[in-house]
C-alpha cells in the first residue's frame, strides 16, 4: 500500500529549491553547512534557515574540485568543493553563509578551500579531539558560544533561552520521529525498504524542518496503521545486509542499486548520513553547554582517536544495532581517501568476525569505473551470507 507521506516528501524536496529563492527574496537567510557534530539547532533557532551541502555519486564533480583542492583528498569532499566551482546547485547557490566543523580535517580544509577560491563567508565550528575529557566539553561550548555570536550578527537576532528551548524541542521531535520510523524497514514484508528510510532522513538536510517534522510524524502514523508495531525479522532465507563506514550522501545511488540489483536487502546502518547522527542525543537543559555536551555525548565518528577497542562506543553502537537489526552480514563502504574510515576497516572487521559477523569491506569512488568490480564482490558476499543464513535456520 502506498504511503502518502513518502510521496508528499518527495513532492515538496521537488519543490524546495524553489522555495529558498523565495524566501532569499523576502529577507530571510540560509545557512549551508557540511559538518559531523554542527548543533543545528541554534542556526533554526536565530531564524535562519538551515541546509546541509553536499552529494556524492558525480565522478565529473570530483574532478572538477579535484582542480582546487588535493586529489588527496576524500572524493566527497572533492565533490563538495566540485558543487562550489560550478556554482549550479540550488542549496549552494542559495547559502548566504556555509559552516563547517572540525570533526574530520577534511571537512575543515574544504572550508580553508571554499573561502579562498570563491569567496564565501565561511564559519568554522572548532570540534574537540578527546571528547571523553572535561576539558573538552569546556572548550566545545566555548566554540559554539562563538559559533552563535557570529550567527547572531548575521541574523541580527539574539539566542535567548526560550528561542533554544523551542529549537531543541522541534529537533528532539525530528530525532524521536526517524527512531521510530527506522525499525519499519527492517520488518518482514516491509511497507518502507531501507532506501526509502535513508531518503527520508537525507529530506530532512533540506526541508523547512518544522515542515518535515510534521511531515514524519504522518508517516509514521501511516506505517502505525499499515503494520502496527514493528517486529523485526525478515524471511527465513535472507541476506539481511547492515552498512558501515563512510558518508554515503543524497546522489550517491551505486552500493544502494547494486544491492537493489542482486536483490541482497539493506536492514540498518550506522551512518552519518544515515541513522547514527539522532540516536543517542539526550540534551538535558536549554543552553549551549548542555547542547554541546549533548554533541559529545553522541556515538563517536571515526575521525576522533580512542585507544580502547573494547570500550570504544563506536563499536558497541555498530554491534547494538546489527543485533536490533537482525542482520547477518556488513558491507564496510569507505571512499577513495577517506582515512578516518579506512583506517577502522581492518579493525571493526576483526571485532565483528570474533562475534561470527562477516564483513566485507568495499572502497569505492563516484567514477563508475569499478561498478562491475564491487558489483561482483557483493554478490559473492550476498550469496555467502544468504547460505550461511539458510545453514544456520537449518540447525
Ligand atoms: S569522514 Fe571521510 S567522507 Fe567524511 S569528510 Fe572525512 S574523509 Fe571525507
Amino acid at each position: 500500500m502506498a504511503l502518502n507521506a513518502l510521496e508528499l516528501i518527495y513532492k515538496r524536496l521537488r519543490e524546495r529549491p524553489q522555495e529558498l529563492v523565495e524566501a532569499r527574496a523576502n529577507g530571510a537567510k540560509v545557512v549551508g553547512f557540511q559538518a559531523y557534530n554542527l548543533p543545528e539547532e541554534v542556526i533554526y533557532a536565530l531564524g535562519l534557515i538551515p541546509v546541509r551541502l553536499g552529494s556524492g555519486g558525480d565522478g565529473d564533480l570530483v574532478e572538477v574540485g579535484g582542480r582546487y583542492i588535493s586529489t588527496k583528498n576524500c572524493v566527497y569532499v572533492r565533490s563538495t568543493v566540485g558543487l562550489f566551482a560550478e556554482n549550479t546547485d540550488p542549496y549552494i547557490v542559495n547559502s548566504d553563509i556555509v559552516a563547517f566543523d572540525a570533526t574530520c580535517l577534511q571537512t575543515f580544509r574544504t572550508a580553508e578551500v571554499v573561502q579562498y577560491y570563491f569567496n564565501r563567508e565561511v564559519i568554522i565550528l572548532g570540534v574537540p579531539r578527546n571528547f571523553y575529557l572535561q576539558e573538552a566539553h569546556t572548550y566545545f561550548a566555548a566554540e559554539l558560544r562563538h559559533f552563535v555570536s557570529r550567527l547572531e550578527a548575521i541574523s541580527g537576532v539574539t539566542l535567548t533561552r526560550e528561542r533554544l528551548a523551542d529549537s531543541i524541542a522541534l529537533y528532539n521531535g525530528i530525532r524521536d520521529a526517524i527512531v521510530r520510523i527506522y525499525p519499519y524497514q527492517a520488518t518482514k514484508n516491509p511497507a518502507i525498504s531501507w532506501e526509502q528510510v535513508f531518503d527520508v532522513i537525507q529530506a530532512g538536510y533540506v526541508l523547512d524542518r518544522r515542515e518535515y517534522l510534521g511531515l514524519l510524524e504522518s508517516l509514521l502514523a501511516e506505517l502505525v496503521q499499515q503494520r502496527g508495531a514493528p517486529v523485526i525479522g525478515g524471511e527465513d532465507d535472507e541476506a539481511r545486509i547492515f552498512i558501515s563506514g563512510s558518508t554515503i550522501p543524497p546522489g550517491d545511488k551505486k552500493l544502494i542499486s547494486i544491492m537493489q540489483e542482486l536483490g541482497g536487502r539493506i536492514v540498518g546502518d550506522d551512518l552519518w548520513s544515515g541513522l547514527i547522527p539522532y540516536v543517542d542525543v539526550q540534551i538535558e537543559d536549554a543552553t549551549l553547554e548542555a547542547l554541546a555536551s549533548a554533541y559529545l555525548n553522541r556515538t563517536p565518528h571515526g575521525a576522533l582517536p580512542y585507544l580502547e577497542l573494547a570500550t570504544d562506543r563506536r563499536i558497541k553502537r555498530l554491534k547494538e544495532l546489527i543485533t536490533t537489526f537482525k542482520a547477518n552480514g556488513v558491507i564496510y563502504h569507505t571512499l577513495r581517501y577517506c582515512d578516518p574510515y579506512t583506517f577502522k576497516a581492518k579493525e571493526t572487521k576483526d571485532i565483528l568476525e570474533k562475534e561470527g559477523i562477516p564483513l566485507l569491506e568495499l572502497h569505492t569512488e563516484y567514477a563508475g569505473s569499478d561498478f562491475e568490480a564491487i558489483r561482483t564482490r557483493v554478490e559473492a558476499f550476498v550469496e555467502m551470507v544468504k547460505l550461511r543464513a539458510e545453514s544456520e535456520e537449518a540447525a
